[in-house]
């Protein structure tokens, strides 16, 4: 038996408890894993408030992500002892996923822990850093480079925009950090931001166009602010977008992209490519600096998850949420 978070569906709704899980209640895979570490992302926050339409079937063990060591396979490709991580593929929302002791997945929904990551510091940048890393792949095959100009960030206090934030800087981006939090601008100046922008001016319809000011965008907001940062960049410019904390909605024009040649890249975790996986956690591994992991990063016990998935909804986490299932694996 191990401990894990179970998401139930009653007559009442859905509720989530931590619980005692046996092994053989796993679903089906080819590699059963001693999770040592799982995250808290917005996913997985929608997913046990149960307020978005996340999981696919109940009971679920929610958790998109997780580090951990192997501990049996039928996988040619992982034996027993192997560390690996696991982002995304439906975990958490149609599989059961990381916020629990084991969880048993598809080998090849897994990628071999990146050097020099230990399980920990992988979770420290979890599925909300890897999309981070992909935002950033996304800008440069666009063609936005340092020289281009400012890039803006928006939601930086959040998982996504803070490891967005590091990334860039680190690169020699001069980055923007757009906050709904201003008393979080000493935290996002240490990641490397060079200027700090509320998002007052833009959470109500703007115009089509705006003065050009950015080279570039990483967005997690959606809704009006993604339409007003569309408005505002340069001509050929692109906008990396990954999220939707402030709406699902668009309300734009196609005036920034028939007027300017904006390029908007949509950029998705879940379902990406194997090989475009290992890229993103190879560049993690070259361009995030180690240091500034425990500066974005608190711990939240499996108990504690449940209650923190409420503030994180809420805007009030900052950062990254590390959740520490078997620690002692790591
Ligand atoms: P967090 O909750 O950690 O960060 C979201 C941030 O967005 C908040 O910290 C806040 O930033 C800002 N925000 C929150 N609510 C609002 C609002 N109503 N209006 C405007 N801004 C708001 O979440 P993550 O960083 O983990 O995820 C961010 C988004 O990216 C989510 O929508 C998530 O689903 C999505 N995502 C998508 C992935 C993909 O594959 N496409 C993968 C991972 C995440 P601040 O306080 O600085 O204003």
């Amino acid at each position: 038996m191990f401990k894990g978070i179970l998401i139930e569906k009653g007559d009442a709704g859905q509720s989530a408890t931590l619980t005692e899980i046996g092994e053989d209640a796993l679903m089906e895979g080819d590699v059963t894993v001693d999770v040592a570490f799982s995250t808290l992302n917005y996913k997985d926050a929608l997913a046990i408030t149960g307020k978005g339409p996340i999981v696919r079937r109940f009971p679920m063990v929610p958790g998109i992500d997780f580090a951990g060591i192997v501990s049996a396979s039928d996988n040619p490709e992982y034996a027993v002892g192997d560390r690996v991580v696991l982002n995304g593929w439906g975990v958490g929302e149609g599989h059961w996923g990381g916020l629990a002791g084991k969880a048993r997945v598809r080998g090849d929904w897994l990628v071999p822990l990146q050097a020099p990551f230990s399980l920990r510091e992988a979770m420290a940048i979890g599925t909300a850093g890897y999309t981070a890393m992909l935002c950033v792949i996304a800008l440069e095959k666009n063609g936005v480079t340092p020289d281009k100009g400012e890039i803006l960030v928006t939601g930086a206090a959040g998982g996504v925009g803070s490891v967005a934030v590091a990334l860039l800087a680190k690169l020699g981006f001069q980055v923007v950090a757009m906050t709904g939090r201003p008393e979080e601008a000493t935290y996002l100046k240490g990641l490397g931001a060079q200027e700090i922008i509320g998002r007052e001016g833009f959470t109500s319809p703007g115009r089509p166009l705006a003065k050009e000011r950015w080279a570039g965008a990483v967005d997690v907001v959606g809704g009006h602010v993604l339409a007003n940062v569309l408005a505002g960049v340069k001509r050929s410019g692109a906008v990396a977008a990954c999220g939707l904390a402030g709406g699902m909605d668009l309300p734009t024009t196609v005036a920034p992209f028939i007027l300017r040649g904006v390029t908007l890249a949509g950029v998705d975790s879940v379902m990406c490519p194997r090989e475009e996986r290992l890229e993103a956690w190879r560049r993690l591994a070259s361009d995030l600096d180690p240091g500034l992991l425990a500066e974005l990063t608190q711990e939240v016990s499996l108990d504690g998850a449940i209650e923190a998935a409420g503030e994180l909804i809420a805007g009030q986490i900052r950062g990254r949420i590390v959740v520490p299932v078997n620690p002692e694996l790591g």
